[in-house]
């Protein structure tokens, strides 16, 4: 296991991945040397505070310039169920990211047609630039059934989020080099919000609050017990 690579959250030791965080919330570009941009994919559906509080961590304690939150494209299905048009999970991941200096909304993967791999989007960064993928454990486990991973490895640090039900250090083992950053683990995930929003169980502060007044005016997720939403003409809804 490459245990020395990792930073374990909780070990009390050398927890933040830069060892001077800069203490303000005021992001600048850097004087000399390269852009450090942080790469967070998702499906953002919807983008809820687990991902935002990763995104600010990493921001701080990787030292970057910017955090990039990526949306993944439509034509794919995540878990067997149809995702949100990526219009309206863009439109959130706008709304939870705006006027907070570093969060940028990039459109690149909804923009691409076909299957999106992080290889590609990374190459479509100038070389200069110093990249980080930020992941959460779970998905950080099963790096190596990515496509090319190595080379994804090799052109950027992997930042893995802790979260409840992996084992950080199973993440060791999967993706070399890979920096845990200190954060408590967030039991939050978008299925569970997309069940309260359809049950009508109370989740509001777990988005951010005009993340929270989208879902109700669209009534995103009012749908089946199971999360899986039912509307078909829902999924096929057009960008205006
Ligand atoms: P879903 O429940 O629909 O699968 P999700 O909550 O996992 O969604 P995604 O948009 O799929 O959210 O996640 C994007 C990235 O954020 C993934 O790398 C995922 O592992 C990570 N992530 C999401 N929620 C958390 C969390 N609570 N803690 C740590 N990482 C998280």
């Amino acid at each position: 296991m490459d245990s020395m690579s990792i930073l374990p959250a909780s070990s009390g030791v050398a927890a933040p991945i830069s060892p001077e965080p800069s203490g303000s919330s005021c992001r600048q570009g850097p004087i000399l040397g390269n852009v450090r941009t942080g790469i967070f994919g998702g499906t953002f559906d919807p983008i809820h505070i687990a991902h935002l509080h990763a995104g600010e961590t990493a921001l701080f304690q990787a030292d970057l310039d910017r955090v990039l939150f990526m949306p993944a494209g439509d034509p794919w299905q995540k878990d067997d169920r149809v995702l949100t048009p990526a219009w309206r999970r863009l439109e959130m991941a706008q709304l939870a990211t705006m006027g907070v200096d570093g969060f940028e909304v990039d459109e690149r993967e909804v923009r691409r047609d076909g299957p999106t791999y992080t290889i590609d989007t990374l190459h479509s960064f100038p070389d200069d630039e110093d990249l980080f993928v930020i992941m959460g454990a779970d998905a950080a486990s099963g790096f190596r059934t990515w496509h090319r991973w190595e080379d994804i490895v090799d052109r950027s640090t992997i930042l893995v989020m802790p979260r409840p039900g992996t084992d950080p250090r199973s993440v060791g083992e999967a993706v070399p080099g890979a920096l845990l950053l200190d954060m408590a683990p967030l039991d939050v995930s978008a299925t569970a919000i997309r069940k309260m929003a359809g049950s009508g169980e109370p989740y509001r502060f777990l988005v951010h609050a005009a993340v929270y007044e989208y879902i109700e005016a669209n009534h995103l997720y009012a749908q089946t017990r199971s999360g899986d939403r039912v509307g078909a003409s829902y999924d096929q809804e057009e960008s205006p």
